[in-house]
């Protein structure tokens, strides 16, 4: 693909935007900037365009399908940037998804967590994992219940080969900002739960928060980590659904 100029300077520039909202929700909410790190989600964003974020300062990348972070690993390898699951993991992509990526932020099921400790047995390796948790009781989304947030970072805490280093929601999507602080706050709430069950090996500090339409929110209930698409690469043409979702994947 062909990327042209103006493409390339409107990333940079939404990119540029995106920092700065993020500096002042730190700001009014009384945080360091420094304590936010920006994911991009770059979901069928082709490469030549995730490399233009990149040169632009972005250091960390997120892919929700196996097959779209395999056909962009080659044009992306020795980018530089950090690079993290943040979709729903199909178990037969298991081994090319723990080879490509830094972390998997969207734990929500014991088999999945067992297969990777498996396949990372072979090599030794140990890999950072956040427990998806699905704080908007709506059956679209993935994630584990809340109620059940603790007992499972306890099993998965017990694989040898992963790390719990934090939490991850995708919120309510709503236009009304008070419907989606309750599941944010709630996701804060875990952490601190989890945190004082003293399980061992697991660290769990990360909260992954917050999206194009609510990082702001996301920041004033304690977002260490943003996901960011849409503000930085524009609509996406697929429904979100499609991602998030596997009947809606199959209708
Ligand atoms: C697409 C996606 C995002 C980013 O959403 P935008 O609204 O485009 O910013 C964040 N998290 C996950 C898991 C996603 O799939």
């Amino acid at each position: 693909m062909q990327l042209d100029q103006a493409d390339a300077s409107l990333i940079i520039e939404n990119l540029n935007a995106v920092r700065a909202r993020i500096a002042r929700a730190c700001v009014s909410a009384g945080r360091d900037p420094d304590t936010v790190r920006l994911l991009l989600a770059t979901k069928t964003v082709p490469a030549e365009r995730i490399s233009v974020a990149i040169r632009g300062g972005a250091s960390l990348i997120g892919e929700n399908r196996a097959q779209e972070l395999i056909e962009k690993a080659p044009a992306l390898d020795g980018c530089g940037a950090e690079k993290h699951f943040i979709g729903h993991v199909q178990s037969n992509k298991i081994r090319r998804i723990a080879a490509l990526v830094s972390c998997v932020q969207s734990i929500d099921c014991i088999s999945t967590a067992e297969k990777f400790d498996r396949v990372l047995e072979e090599t030794g390796r140990v890999l950072d994992v956040f427990i998806q948790v699905n704080t908007s009781g709506e059956d679209s989304k993935f994630g584990v219940p809340p109620e059940d947030a603790l007992a499972f970072t306890r099993v998965v805490a017990g694989f040898a080969h992963l790390r719990v280093r934090g939490l991850m929601t995708i919120g309510l999507l709503s236009p009304d900002p008070e419907r989606c602080r309750p599941g944010l706050r709630m996701l804060t709430d875990l952490r601190e739960r989890i945190r004082d069950a003293g399980i061992e090996n697991a660290d769990v500090t990360e909260l992954s928060m917050g999206m194009s339409t609510d990082l702001e929110l996301a920041i004033q209930e304690g977002a260490t980590m943003v996901r960011i698409g849409t503000a930085v690469f524009g609509r996406r043409p697929t429904p979100e659904g499609f991602f998030w979702n596997e009947n809606a994947q199959r209708s």
